[in-house]
Order: structure tokens, then C-alpha cells, then sequence
């Protein structure tokens, strides 16, 4: 008995510092495609939520969209972003509705100042994840084709930030976040999500077959 319970002391003390590594890790911006992070925070009746995921995960690309299809890929996403209360949901008694979106990256300056070369700054400053330790962790099959060439060529990933602004009009009825997000964009594997609430703070990988975060 007393085995068992040091086995699961070090059990839980090792995943407690693999979890602090993983989020210290998403706060310096790490950048994993099929991983994205989000923050929620209530404040009275806004609730707000901020995104952060490599453009991959959304578009299917990171590269600065450089013909039509491209473009009307990158439009397409932009407006399923825009949608914003298609891919986040709150417990319906809470009263959400959506407010304001703001979304920022360099897909979508490309898509806007295409003759300007500014951008060109902008992805390189994008670009400060090259050395994640993961690479060989699986994570990447998906994209070999330009992460051999990482840390050579600057530019070629880019992130896309959001912000999702929600009024809530019984914002204490607020239960659960539930993202359908993950039926939209497959390629979105797992969120890290942290959330403070005035019931203190929430965190938990969400994914397509756990896509709900308790809030109580
Ligand atoms: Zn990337």
C-alpha cells in the first residue's frame, strides 16, 4: 500500500512539472503545428478569448498566400474565424453573444498589402520557435516537407492570433467552453487551454473527442 501510494506521488509530481513545462513552453510562444493555445478570461459580463496557433493549423499552409487558391483559402479561414460563435461555445444560459474579432497574422497582412515588403520583417519576427525539441516526436509528419528545411529558410511558419470578444449577459451561469473549432479545422490536434473565472482558474488539453473545459 505504501508502495502504491509513493508510485503515484511520483506519478503525479512528474506530470505536475510536465504540465508546468508544457505551458511555460506555449507562453514563449512555442510553435507546434497541430497545437494552438487559448486564454479565456471573464471580466463581468466580457469574456474574452485569445487564440494563438500556427497558421497551419487553420489554413493548411504558412506561406504568404502567392496565388488565387491561396488567397481564397486564406479569405475562406478568415471568415470561419470571423464566425468566431461557430467555433467557441459557452453554456447557453450564460447568454453569450459575440462582440468583436481581431484577428492578426501574417497570412492576412500578405492577403491586404500584398506589393509592400514590410511583411517580410514581420514573418521573420514570427519565426522566433526554430528549435523545438519535439521534432522528432511525430508531431510533424504532416509537414516534413518544409521543416527539414526549418531552420534555413526564414518565413516559412507563421502563427494566427485571435481575439473573440463575447458579452454575456448571465456571464455566473457560465459552466463550460465546449469547441466545435475542432470540426472545422481537422488539422487543429490539441488546445491548451487556461481560463480565469470568478471561480479561479481552469486549465486542460482540449481535443476533437474532448473538446469541453468545466468552468465551475
Ligand atoms: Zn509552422
Amino acid at each position: 500500500m505504501r508502495r502504491t501510494l509513493l508510485a503515484l506521488s511520483v506519478a503525479l509530481s512528474v506530470s505536475q512539472s510536465v504540465l508546468a513545462e508544457e505551458h511555460q513552453h506555449a507562453s514563449l510562444g512555442a510553435h507546434e503545428h497541430g497545437v494552438a493555445s487559448l486564454n479565456l478570461v471573464v471580466d463581468g459580463s466580457l469574456v474574452s478569448l485569445e487564440l494563438d496557433s500556427p497558421a497551419a493549423n487553420l489554413v493548411g499552409f504558412e506561406h504568404l498566400p502567392s496565388n488565387d487558391e491561396d488567397r481564397a483559402t486564406v479569405a475562406r479561414v478568415k471568415a470561419a474565424l470571423e464566425q468566431a460563435d461557430t467555433l467557441f461555445s459557452f453554456t447557453p444560459a450564460a447568454g453569450c453573444t459575440l462582440q468583436q474579432v481581431e484577428l492578426e497574422s501574417p497570412l492576412f497582412a500578405a492577403h491586404e498589402d500584398e506589393d509592400s515588403d514590410e511583411h517580410e520583417h514581420e514573418h521573420e519576427h514570427e519565426h522566433e520557435h526554430e528549435h523545438h525539441d519535439d521534432h522528432a516526436s511525430g508531431e510533424h509528419e504532416q509537414h516534413d516537407d518544409h521543416d527539414d528545411h526549418h531552420d534555413h529558410e526564414h518565413g516559412e511558419h507563421a502563427d494566427i492570433e485571435g481575439r473573440f470578444d463575447f458579452n454575456c449577459s448571465t456571464p455566473e451561469r457560465l459552466e463550460a467552453l465546449t469547441l466545435p473549432l475542432f470540426n472545422s479545422f481537422p488539422a487543429m490536434q490539441r488546445i491548451q487551454v487556461q481560463a480565469i473565472t470568478t471561480s479561479g482558474q481552469h486549465g486542460a488539453v482540449l481535443t476533437a473527442d474532448q473538446p469541453t473545459l468545466s468552468l465551475d
